[in-house]
């Protein structure tokens, strides 16, 4: 049987990233698994470019792979972030200094590589009923993959652990993730006669001063757990006008926001709208429009929840928060434990620092292991 590191070094030197298809990837593991027994059943879907994405559900030897109420789930996308031009060994992994360098090592085929030995080492007949890998396209552009697992009712888990780097400790609850377009349209104009236009660029600031003084106000409502403790809204982009001599007829920008648990989505999205209907009602001339993106709320397993304090029994480690987003905004509606964890530091992920230390992955076997034999 093949160590983790050579599992997981085989893994990253198949591209993945969420352009291209994740059929290599999602056939990797399923050769393995299908070594030692276990049934798996593909849902292919078409991308927004074509382009052939597979969603995969597999099931321990004896079980059926095509029934939906389970009760623990380990779940892991199979796509990674494009990586820059000049790391000339993203796809040809390096160990140094007890780390393993490469792109996936820790965001998060490390997590899958672990799952899997850990799967090969463990006695079949002793496996729970109820237990399932599953694999997910597209996470890292949206959360695509798993929205249509939720979306065809395939899959509707008790338990959840989702593979995601957080250096062995247990995360119980994230914040969301939200994203939207404005769009500030104003009259064109000579910049000579500025009174004949209207310019969308001074809408668009009035806009967002108004967003950012909406900001402060969402300090109010707080979540203890969150360093920062609140929801947090950033105007990441912004593009408007199109020469210096013209009043700039459009102006667009992004707007993000990362909701506590507990909160709407579509609080900041809803409150936007009201200040731009606001806007307008004191000025005419003032137009414009959000358009929703993307709308992830927040997730929580409660802190006495019994997967949470197994995990923490298991690793040692107290739970935490993440601050970045996972597929367990997608099923937290559904599954009532979700945790997310894996080995790796999700701060080296998304760079050509990407690693994940050795260490951390023999851990990683031994308690999923622990995991999967006591279910
Ligand atoms: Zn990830």
């Amino acid at each position: 049987m093949k160590s983790v590191v050579e599992l997981l070094s085989e893994m990253i030197r198949i591209p993945s990233n969420s352009a291209v298809s994740n059929r290599p990837v999602v056939e990797y593991a399923a050769r393995v698994l299908q070594g030692v027994g276990w049934s798996v059943r593909e849902l292919p879907y078409k991308d927004a470019a074509g382009v052939e994405k597979v969603n995969l559900i597999a099931a321990p030897p004896g079980h059926n792979a095509a029934s939906p109420d389970v009760d623990l789930v380990f779940m892991c996308h199979t796509d990674t972030v494009p990586y820059a031009a000049d790391w000339a060994n993203a796809l040809e992994p390096v160990l140094k200094d007890g780390n393993l360098h490469g792109c996936g090592a820790c965001d998060v085929k490390g997590f899958l590589a672990c799952l899997l030995v850990a799967i090969s080492q463990s006695d079949p007949g002793k496996l729970p009923d109820g237990l399932r890998l599953v694999l997910t396209a597209e996470e890292e552009i949206g959360c695509i993959g798993a929205s249509h697992l939720v979306a065809d009712d395939v899959l509707r888990p008790r338990r959840m652990v989702i593979g995601e780097p957080t250096s062995l400790r247990p995360a119980r609850a994230g914040k969301g993730y939200c994203l939207a377009e404005v769009t500030v349209w104003g009259k064109e104009a000579h910049s000579a006669h500025p009174q004949q236009g209207v310019s969308a660029i001074y809408n668009a600031a009035r806009l967002i001063n108004a967003i950012e003084e909406y900001a402060t106000q969402l300090a109010g409502e707080t979540h203890s757990f969150f360093d920062p403790g609140f929801t947090t809204v950033n105007i990441g982009t912004i593009e408007g006008g199109t020469a210096k001599n013209i009043v700039p007829g459009v102006c667009r920008f992004q707007l993000e926001w990362r909701p506590i648990p507990g909160q709407s989505p579509n609080a900041v999205f809803a409150s936007t709208e009201k200040i731009i209907e606001r806007l307008h009602a004191l000025d005419p001339e003032f137009r414009a429009e959000i358009k929703p993106l993307r709308q992830q709320p927040g997730f929580e397993t409660v802190a006495d929840a019994p997967l949470v304090r197994k995990m923490e029994a298991l690793t040692g480690r107290p739970a935490i928060s993440i601050p970045f987003g996972s597929e367990a905004s997608i099923f937290a509606p559904i599954a009532e434990e979700v945790i997310v964890f894996g080995p790796g530091d999700m701060r080296t992920a998304h760079s050509s620092r990407e690693c994940v230390p050795v260490s951390e992955l023999d851990e990683a076997v031994a308690c999923l292991s622990s995991l999967l034999k006591a279910g």
